[in-house]
């Protein structure tokens, strides 16, 4: 008889490497975030904004994950911060063998608050942990009316969300408030804040509901 398995072993070992990931981050003092969200969400623009309104503060890191290119990395390198890029390769998600290569390259001593760009994509990354503290969604009115509805598990999970480029909200005919509504009913302990990733209009408000505390 052929028995045909899901590798279970496969699965076991993510799940250990992403605890490994969170134990060397909590060793070093560092908290972290991994940042999901579509393809063109903002994610980045987001990202490069958070690290300009906090890297008063803190010691900031990034790791941007992409197929292939280094055009995010390179964005947020212009912040004068440690950035590393993690090629997924044709992966469409950031496993956490790979979160533990970038970890190695991050000049982790300098570091106390580190951001994971994950690959757009709002289906597998919802169940792939990487090993970090907090997370967080960039989703825009762009993507349509029923985003957060048709990907209940990946906003279950979101500690944050951000709804991003609002300034478009009008010519989208896309709702802010019904896509917070939305949310509500999906994760009501999520923090919800509109941002606009090309002005930073929001990120003030994203930073203060945002709890850096383990
Ligand atoms: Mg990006
Ligand atoms: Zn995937």
């Amino acid at each position: 008889m052929k028995i045909v398995k899901i590798e279970e072993s496969a699965l076991e070992k993510g799940r250990k490497k992403a605890e490994e990931n969170k134990k060397l981050l909590d060793e070093k003092g560092i908290f972290a975030f991994d940042v999901m969200g579509s393809v063109g969400s903002g994610k980045t623009s987001i990202i490069k904004w958070l690290v300009r309104l906090l890297k008063e503060n803190y010691k900031i890191g990034v790791i941007a994950g992409d197929l292939t290119t280094e055009v995010d990395a390179k964005r947020i390198e212009e912040e004068d911060i440690p950035v590393v890029q993690a090629h997924t390769g044709r992966a469409c998600h950031l496993d956490p063998h790979l979160v533990s290569i970038a970890l190695e390259t991050l000049p982790l001593e300098d570091i106390n608050l580190l951001f994971i760009e994950n690959v757009g994509n709002l289906i597998c990354p919802a169940s792939v942990p990487i090993g970090v503290h907090k997370e967080m969604v960039v989703t825009s009115v762009t993507e349509g009316p029923y985003m957060i509805r048709k990907h209940p598990y990946m906003f279950q999970r979101a500690n944050y969300v951000a709804i991003n480029k609002i300034d478009l909200e009008t010519a989208m005919n896309v709702s802010v408030e019904k896509l917070k509504e939305d949310l509500k009913e999906v994760n009501p302990n999520a923090m919800v804040v509109g941002t606009n990733g090309l002005t930073g209009e929001g990120v003030d408000k994203l930073i203060q509901c945002m709890n850096f505390q383990r």
